[in-house]
This record gives C-alpha cells, sequence and structure tokens, in this order.
C-alpha cells in the first residue's frame, strides 16, 4: 500500500506471461482484450459496444478497517471501476459485486458497507445485478462494471500519436497525501474519489481525443502504460499538484483517478470541465515507446506494485 518501486514492475511481466496465453476465437466479437481500461465487446448487430472492467479490492492491501469506514470501502470498491469506464468515454449500464465477509464484519458493518455502494451506485444510475457471497478470513470484494458506449467510440490507451498534447484532470498527488495520512480534502480523495464519468464522455463526444486512461497507480507510470500501448515516447513538465501534495506524490502517488489523456493540440480543450482543471502537460513524441521524460530526463515509473521483489 503506497510503497514505491523502481524500474520495470513485475505485473507487467505477470501480465505479459498471461496475454501469451490467450486466443481470440474469430468472429468471437472481442475488439479490445487484456491491457487496456476495459475490454470492449461487440454484440453483432448492436449500436453500442460494451465495456467490461473488474477490480479487486482487498483489506490491508486496499484499505484498512482502522482508517476506512464501512460506507468508505463499499463507496470505493465500486468508485474504482467505473473510474475504468470513465477512462473509455463511457456509461456504466450495470455491475455484478462479489463478498467475502470475515467474522469481525458484523450486519451493521455490511449494512454500512452496502449503503457506501449503493450510494455511488444510484448516483451513477449503475444497478447491482448479481454477485456472490463467501466467509473468508480477511474482507475481500471484487467489482465488475459493464458499460457501453457507441460503436466503434471507445477511448482506448492505444489512440496517442506524436505531436498530440497530453493533458491531466484536476491535480495530482491528493491521493497519496490523504493515504500519507493529510487530512481534509486529502483524505477525502483518498477515501472518496470521484470517477469522471461526464468528463470521459466530454472527451469521446466532444473533444474527440485520441487516448484516453485513468490514474490509478501514478502519472508516472501510467504515461509509460499508455505510451507502450501507442508506441510513442512522451516529454512532459511537472504536472498540477494538489495542495500539500508533494511533487514526488503528484508524478508517482497512485489513486487520484483523474483522467489522463491526449488529442490533437488543435483541438483546444477548455481550461476547465464543470470546474475540473484541464492542465496541458506535455507532448507525445515518436521516440522508443514508453520512455517518459520530465523536463528532458527520463522519468522513472516509480509506483506501486503489487508484486515487487523486497
Ligand atoms: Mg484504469
Amino acid at each position: 500500500m503506497g510503497q514505491m518501486v523502481a524500474g520495470k514492475s513485475s505485473e507487467e511481466t505477470i501480465v505479459r506471461r498471461i496475454i501469451k496465453r490467450v486466443r481470440i476465437p474469430p468472429g468471437s466479437g472481442l475488439k479490445v482484450g487484456i491491457g487496456d481500461d476495459c475490454a470492449v465487446f461487440r454484440p453483432r448487430g448492436s449500436a453500442d459496444d460494451l465495456l467490461f472492467t473488474t477490480d479487486l479490492l482487498l483489506e490491508d492491501v486496499h484499505f484498512r478497517r482502522e482508517t476506512h469506514s464501512a460506507e468508505d470501502v463499499g463507496y470505493k470498491a465500486l468508485a474504482r471501476g467505473l473510474s475504468d469506464i470513465a477512462a473509455m468515454g463511457g456509461d456504466p449500464r450495470f455491475c455484478l459485486l462479489s463478498l467475502a465477509i470475515p467474522r469481525w464484519a458484523s450486519p451493521a458493518w455490511v449494512d454500512r458497507f452496502y449503503r457506501g455502494f449503493f450510494g455511488l451506485a444510484g448516483k451513477t444510475a449503475t444497478p447491482l445485478a448479481g454477485g456472490d457471497l463467501a466467509r473468508s478470513r480477511r474482507l475481500a470484494c471484487d467489482v465488475i462494471v459493464c458499460g457501453a458506449v457507441p460503436r466503434n467510440s471507445a477511448l482506448l490507451r492505444s489512440g496517442a500519436r506524436p505531436g498530440d498534447a497530453i493533458y491531466v484532470s484536476g491535480l495530482l498527488g491528493g491521493s497519496a497525501l490523504g493515504l500519507a495520512g493529510g487530512k481534509g480534502r486529502a483524505r477525502k480523495r483518498h477515501l472518496r474519489p470521484e470517477p469522471r464519468l461526464a468528463l470521459g464522455k466530454f472527451l469521446r463526444e466532444k473533444l474527440h481525443a485520441h487516448a484516453a486512461m485513468d490514474l490509478s497507480d501514478g502519472l508516472s507510470l501510467d504515461l509509460r502504460r499508455m505510451c507502450l500501448a501507442s508506441g510513442v515516447s512522451a516529454e512532459i513538465e511537472a504536472p498540477p499538484v494538489f495542495p500539500g501534495a508533494s511533487r514526488k506524490q503528484a508524478l508517482h502517488g497512485g489513486e487520484d483517478y483523474e483522467l489522463l489523456f491526449v488529442a490533437p493540440p488543435a483541438s483546444n480543450p477548455p481550461s476547465d470541465f464543470e470546474g475540473l482543471p484541464l492542465t496541458r502537460i506535455g507532448t507525445i513524441t515518436a521516440g522508443r515507446a514508453g520512455a517518459v521524460r520530465l523536463s528532458g530526463r527520463p522519468l522513472a515509473p516509480l509506483a506501486f506494485d503489487h508484486f515487487r521483489r523486497p
């Protein structure tokens, strides 16, 4: 949790090994598989493409019961998946929730968990359509969110082209600051990240962004992932920093759930969207795939990796 690691993430290595084993049968309708914020499935004859994302939320990995209320845990379990739908420019349609409940979780705790979950589900019109319940030593939940976009319009990570301007929404590092004990807005940012659904739709419909993703693991690592997926590199300056956060937290801190997107410079996005700042931080360049430079110097992808070696 909040651990920093240098160099190639071993999560990347594991994912690469999994991808090698995947065989997509011809005509399956699966348009985008492993490696983007959501999988994209095109039902035959449908005007919409369907988006699917799944996220784990684990006790003592993603949250601690000493610091996170039951409502916060329920909220965050759904927010993570909704953020991936936002990253594709999609509308959420429904979700599935599997929950493993430990003995410490009283019926009242579980009720409050669902209150946080259903609060966000109601606000974003994401009805719960099913799931599973089990007993376990620690609380674990997995949320699947299904969303939709008009056919062939999902914002992918792989669409960035040399010359595109790079933007981020909001101010970065707030969640890392909240995790490190920051109070007030930073703590709220960590506990209640807001999935940028309206912004994602704006980027797809109005701005015609070339690529987008959500910032879940930190700008340095997430921008590297976008560049790898697009076969390009990036030159950036320091991103806008959340009040009180450090530059390091803004560059490498996870769980801000803001959107990172690229668009042709001529598309000229507004300086804010519904009060949320949109800031240009750099330019996509035609260099080694995945290379990111900050103020002209290589930026190492320091960020959280569950599979780091001690
Ligand atoms: Mg994501």
